[in-house]
């Protein structure tokens, strides 16, 4: 295991998908919000999931503790993120 986490701030995530064709055991962009996700933290080597972050156009891909997941993860669900339109 790494010692950060992989993170995406789907506040910020415009769901191009750049992520999930670079690195796609790892991130998935979820379909009713349209904004990415890292389902797993151990799917795709850390180079493969640099590759991800050095592509994405808004730079929402962060390397965070894993301590701080949870928190992350309540903040966004306090944000009531709606979904973005498609196309
Ligand atoms: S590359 Fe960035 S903006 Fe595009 S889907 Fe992934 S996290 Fe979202």
């Amino acid at each position: 295991m790494r010692d950060q986490a992989v993170w995406v701030d789907e506040a910020v995530c415009i769901g191009c998908r750049y992520c999930a064709h670079v690195a796609a055991n790892t991130f998935v962009v979820e379909p009713h919000l349209g904004r990415s996700r890292a389902i797993r933290q151990d799917g795709d080597s850390t180079e493969c999931i640099q590759e991800a972050i050095d592509t994405c156009p808004v730079d929402c891909i962060h390397w965070v503790p894993f301590e701080s997941l949870e928190t992350l993860r309540q903040n966004l669900i306090r944000q009531n993120l709606q979904p973005r339109p498609q196309g």
